[in-house]
This record gives structure tokens, C-alpha cells and sequence, in this order.
């Protein structure tokens, strides 16, 4: 089989090794292995799923889903203040960039994206062939904001922003993406996966500008990763033509019940969203207290912390052995040396800092 031109040298998304493969190779069972390296939700979405258990019997999953997903699309509205028709649900953030590249990129065209981010807009980018315009964060991780718009040419048909942003975890200023926005006159993509981790938003940039369009997602404050629920908010306009290749039934029947569930309890949602701020608080100091680990502030449910030394790899391993999985980033540009790890519970965030210690003064004694 011969697959297209632009996959020959293809840096595709390195995909988590799954818990079954780090159990067998460090020697733990299943059970043991904690994912600190997803940023998803150590809560369960409880009063959704004892929803789901009490429909259950009756759900039609022998139908077709109702592809105007219009029960979603309603709680949605509710959430976000934004009519039905300027929201676009999506099966995850990543159906929603993919529907977004989909739309607005041709092969030769160009997108501007500020790194280090998600990896997901180069890779969706690049496979409509686009190509990537990576433009260096600050040395605060903040955007550059003039050599963006710089970056900007003839070619180039959209910005990407992850805010907060992932890795580094800060989150920047509404007036920046609306400079972005009225300046570069493309289309700007602001992901607001984390969002509800900052409580900060460009949602409504979508009223006025038909150039930004916001991804979001119910897989991090609302603990639902596997259900796969994301949503985009446009204009009207512009949803309409992000609607032109959404497919019609990329969520299932139990993925819409459960998405609609979680917007009908949001009350938890925010109780979790609250516990896990204070826990990211409560973690950052305690980071900030291990010799060799420099913590960096976070305005969403992740860490990102440098290894003194060039110990990253070493300490990644060593925790992996302990059944700790943390996100490693010692090689991607701009975070060199650097780990990520996901905000957990209190029992787990304490035994993150002890093991993250132990390590620490294990290699130093070497
Ligand atoms: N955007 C960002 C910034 C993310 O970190 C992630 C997931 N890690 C996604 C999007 C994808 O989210 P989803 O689970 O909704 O596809």
C-alpha cells in the first residue's frame, strides 16, 4: 500500500504506552501503574454515571444516534451563554481540531502555532499539508506576541493557542488572542481544554470576530476522558462551515447521554474543579521544596517541573518503576529537562512528592 507523499518523514503523535505494557516491563501488576502523564480527571463522574445506570436498560443503542446531538448542543448552550447553533459537538477536543484543519487548510498552506504546545495542531495541520510555522514561546512561557503576527503571511490560514497552555501550564491574557485575532486576520483557534481550571476565557470573542473559534472539552473538569465529548463555539457563519465535515455519528448514544449527564451535575464538576485547584496549589509548593525540582506555575490540572541536573530521564524512570507515569518532556524544545505531571488526589499527589524526593536524593548520591 502507498500511502501519501506527506507521510515520508511523518512525526506522528507519540501515543501513551498503555498501563498493561509499563506493568509488565517494570515488574508491577495492572493495578499498581498511576497515570499522571494524561491530565485526566482522578475523579469519576459519579452522579452521570448513576444516571446512566438507571436508563441504561432502555437505551437504544440498536438507533442510530440523533445526529443534530440537539440534547447536548442544548446543555452546552446553557454552559457556555452561547446559542445552540454556534456550538459544533465534536467526539473530543481532538475531533474538534481535526473538523477545524479540515476546514480551513489546503496542502501549501501555512498555520502559526507558538511552541511548546499540544502536539495535535501540527499533526492535524500537517495532514492536510500544512505546514507549521512554530514561533518560540518567551523565556516565561508567555506568547510572543509581535513575532507571531510577524509569522503571519500571504499563506498562513490559522493560529493555533492552547490556553492555559499545555505543557507549561499558563494561561495567556484575553487582550493578547484578541490582539492575535484583529491583527492576523486568520482564524484562531483557542483551545480551552483546561479552562475551567483558570476560570479565564475568549469565549466571547466568538459574539463579534468570525476568525476565533474556541475548542473545548468535557474530558478534563468534567472527568469524563472516556467518554469523548468536546464542543467548538463559533459564529453562527462560522460554525456552519465547520459543520460542512463534522461527521454525523461520531458519538455514541452512551457518550451523548453522559456528556448531556454531566452538564445536568454541574455542581460536582465545579466541587472537583475546586479540590483539584487547591491540591495543584498545595502541590506546587511542596515541589517547590525538593532540592533539584524548579515547579512552574499552572492555571490548569497539570505541573510541569525541571530536573536540576539533566536528571529528567533518570527521575522519569525511576518513578515509572514505582508505578508513577509522568508526562517526560526532557527532549521537546523550550521545556528541556522538564517533566509533566497530572494534579491527582491528595494521596497521590503526597506519594508523587516523596518518591519524587527519594529519587532525587538516590541519583545524587550516585
Ligand atoms: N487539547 C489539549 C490542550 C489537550 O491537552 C487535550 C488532551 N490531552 C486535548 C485537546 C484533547 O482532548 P479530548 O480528550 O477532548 O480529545
Amino acid at each position: 500500500m502507498r500511502v501519501r507523499k506527506l507521510f515520508r518523514g511523518f512525526e506522528e503523535y507519540g501515543w501513551e504506552t498503555p498501563s498493561r505494557e509499563i506493568a509488565a516491563r517494570v515488574g508491577l501488576s495492572v493495578d499498581r501503574i498511576v497515570r499522571l502523564d494524561t491530565n485526566a480527571s482522578p475523579f469519576r463522574p459519579e452522579a452521570a454515571l448513576t444516571d446512566l445506570g438507571r436508563v441504561l436498560d432502555g437505551l437504544e443503542v440498536n438507533q442510530y444516534p440523533d445526529t443534530s446531538y440537539a440534547d447536548l448542543a442544548e446543555g452546552l448552550s446553557a454552559y457556555t451563554g452561547k446559542e445552540a447553533d454556534r456550538l459544533v459537538v465534536t467526539n473530543g477536543a481532538d475531533e474538534g481540531l481535526d473538523i477545524v484543519t479540515k476546514v480551513l487548510l489546503d496542502p501549501g498552506d501555512q498555520v502559526v502555532v507558538p511552541a511548546p504546545t499540544y502536539s495535535m495542531y501540527r499533526i492535524a495541520s500537517s495532514i492536510m499539508g500544512a505546514r507549521v510555522v512554530s514561533v518560540p514561546r518567551r523565556g516565561d512561557f508567555g506568547l510572543d506576541v509581535e513575532k507571531m503576527l510577524g509569522a503571519v503571511t500571504k499563506k498562513t490560514k490559522a493560529v493555533f493557542l492552547c490556553n492555559p497552555n499545555n505543557p507549561t501550564g499558563n494561561h495567556s491574557p484575553e487582550e493578547e488572542v484578541e490582539r492575535l485575532a484583529r491583527e492576523s486576520g486568520v482564524a484562531v483557534v483557542v483551545d480551552e481544554a483546561y479552562f475551567e481550571f483558570c476560570g479565564r476565557s475568549s469565549i466571547d470573542l466568538t459574539d463579534g470576530l468570525d476568525n476565533v473559534i474556541v475548542c473545548r472539552t468535557l474530558s478534563k473538569a468534567f472527568s469524563m476522558a472516556g467518554v469523548r465529548v468536546g464542543y467548538l463555539v463559533a459564529k453562527a457563519e462560522t460554525t456552519r462551515a465547520l459543520n460542512l465535515v463534522r461527521p454525523p455519528n461520531s458519538l455514541s448514544v452512551i457518550s451523548l447521554f453522559l456528556g448531556r449527564a454531566a452538564l445536568d451535575h454541574q455542581d460536582e464538576m465545579r466541587r472537583n474543579v475546586r479540590t483539584t485547584v487547591r491540591e495543584r496549589e498545595r502541590l506546587l509548593k511542596r515541589l517547590g521544596e525538593i532540592k533539584g525540582v524548579e515547579p512552574f506555575p499552572s492555571q490548569a490540572n497539570f505541573v510541569l517541573f525541571r530536573v536540576a541536573g539533566g536528571d529528567a530521564d533518570a527521575v522519569h524512570r525511576t518513578l515509572m518503576a514505582r508505578g508513577l507515569v509522568l508526562r517526560n518532556l526532557s527532549r521537546t524544545k523550550g521545556v528541556e529537562g522538564c517533566l509533566r505531571t497530572t494534579v491527582s488526589t491528595r494521596e497521590v499527589n503526597d506519594r508523587l512528592a516523596e518518591e519524587l524526593e527519594n529519587a532525587l536524593s538516590a541519583l545524587s548520591e550516585r
